[in-house]
């Protein structure tokens, strides 16, 4: 079996990937905060590990997934209640804060299903892990690593980076650190500007609290991942995934709070996804600059020409390697609708077709054989989508070419049972892409140009009885035609 390479943003380089006990993988992925909507950027980020779940699993590891639900204590900059997005998104949807949490994990879930997203196997949610929260913090303290001011609790990046490196995953330097922040979050409170917030504590205003060693309040966002990571997958697993945009501050503040708490590097491979960009800048909730999934599906905006099913837009983002930035552009959207129903079209295709060894061409084997392994290697290679893609539309054109002339016979049985089995297993196991069914709009398309044409061919055959029932009871069923110099089109009520 060829090797499998991932590139590790720790160590800035791809990296032979060794699971710490084969053929187990740990994989845990930073979840969506569940207060709005989840857009078209945070989905590109979970179909991109979806398909890194896909194929870890394809090559036979035996992967525990686990991505968690934020829905607790993810605060803007300054550590207020207004900040809360949750108690602020509450008050202006008039809805208990957990009724929010529900709507919007729903939505969250259901958007994953269509995008054919596997669910994880464990799906943790930080409200449902306060214990453990507090459990770590104290820890923290007991060691000296964070220190409680006013019911609130920080860690202390000093103290920590005597003997660790904080700011080894993003590579920023403690010192540079200092001069880019602001002592916003903590109104003063914090010993060191650096310092992250484990605990807070709850104003009169905040409906989100619990009970504490330091009275109520709620966790800090970093902690959640530490805490929920160590429990299901242990103190130190294989990969460690989210958005590019969460290496720092989280992923760095996630390292520390393992290391501090366990005296262990907590994660062998980090892996970042790369950004979807709408207009050349970061899709964000918090500038407004997001396209919704349902708003694609249903092709109900000003930025889009028509609608475009899930596993188009799937394949658009499939297209790309998951490190790289893509932007969101209606013309690739149309690309990517083309080339999905020729990749699909060709599955039909070859699944259609029963196979019989005629003359068999050594030439056109080998060649077969050569972009079947190609798949793996261009996977092997940091997931490589788009480079996969690109074989296996090599792989299209020999299948079309075939099935035009009819001779999948110059095949061996052998080839013709790999190349089906690479086809279906790289395009539906690996890049999650499936059939779909023709849309509503589409069949009725396709039935009044059938009920069209008949009537033309009645009016030739001057049966004008016919064609003039054809007419009329569409028109009854709100199906409006009309004769004009090019031929007959029609309208719907
Ligand atoms: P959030 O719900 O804000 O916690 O984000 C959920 C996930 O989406 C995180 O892993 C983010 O890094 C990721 N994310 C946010 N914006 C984008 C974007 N424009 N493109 C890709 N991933 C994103
Ligand atoms: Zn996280």
């Amino acid at each position: 079996m060829q090797k499998l390479f991932i590139y590790n943003t720790l160590k800035a380089e791809k990296e032979e990937f060794q699971p710490l006990k084969p053929p187990h993988v740990g994989m845990y992925v930073c979840g969506p905060t569940v207060y709005s909507h989840v857009h078209l950027g945070n989905c590109r980020t979970f179909i991109s590990f979806d398909m890194i779940y896909r194929y870890l699993t394809f090559l036979g590891y035996k992967v525990r997934y686990v991505r968690n639900i934020t829905d607790a204590g993810h605060l803007t900059d300054d550590g207020s209640v207004e900040n809360d997005r949750f108690v602020k998104q509450s008050r202006l949807e008039k809805l208990e804060p957990m009724e929010l949490v529900q709507k919007y994990t729903v939505y969250f879930h259901n958007i994953m299903a269509q995008f054919n997203n596997l669910p994880p196997s464990i799906e943790p949610t930080a409200t449902g892990h306060i214990v453990e929260q507090i459990e770590m913090t104290q820890q923290l303290i007991a060691k000296g690593l964070a220190y409680e001011v006013n019911g609130s609790v920080y860690f202390d990046v000093k103290k920590y980076n005597e003997s660790e490196n904080y700011g080894e995953l993003s590579g920023r330097n403690i010192e540079e650190l200092l001069e880019g922040t602001r002592d916003l979050d903590g109104q003063g409170e914090k010993r060191d500007q650096r310092d992250f917030a484990l605990w807070k504590k709850a104003s009169p205003m905040h409906i989100m609290r619990w009970n504490s060693p330091w009275g109520e309040g709620f966790p800090g966002w970093h902690l959640e991942c530490s805490v929920m990571s160590s429990k299901y997958l242990g103190e130190q697993f294989d990969i460690h995934g989210g958005g590019m945009d969460l290496k720092f501050p989280h992923h760095e503040c996630e390292i520390a709070q393992c290391k501090g708490a366990h005296n262990k590097a907590p994660v062998k491979y980090w892996m970042h996804a790369n950004m979807l960009t709408l207009n050349g800048k970061r899709m964000s909730k918090s500038t407004g600059n997001t396209l919704l999934p349902d708003e694609l599906f249903s092709g109900k905006n000003d930025l889009l020409d028509k609608a475009y099913s899930p596993m188009v837009v799937r394949f658009f983002m499939m297209q790309a390697h998951y490190r790289s930035v893509l932007d969101f552009s209606s013309d690739a959207l149309n690309a990517a609708e083309k080339g999905y129903k020729r990749l699909m079209n060709a599955i039909k295709d070859i699944n259609a077709t029963e196979h019989k060894e005629a003359t068999i061409d050594a030439n056109e084997n080998s060649e077969i054989l050569a972009l079947c392994d190609e798949c793996y290697t261009h996977m092997n290679d940091d997931f490589n989508t788009p480079r996969t893609i690109a074989s296996l539309f090599e792989l299209v054109t020999k299948i079309n070419h075939y099935s035009n002339t009819k001779t999948f016979g110059v095949l061996s049985s052998d080839t013709f049972k790999k190349l089906k089995v690479t086809m279906n297993g790289f395009v539906s196991d690996v890049l999650g892409l499936k059939a779909e069914e023709a849309q509503d709009s589409e069949k009725l398309d396709g039935v009044v140009l059938l009920l069209i044409s008949m009537r033309n061919q009645a009016k030739a055959d001057k049966n004008y009885a016919l064609s003039d029932q054809i007419r009329d009871q569409l028109a009854e069923l709100g199906v409006k035609l009309k004769d004009g110099k090019d031929g007959t089109t029609y309208s719907l009520d």
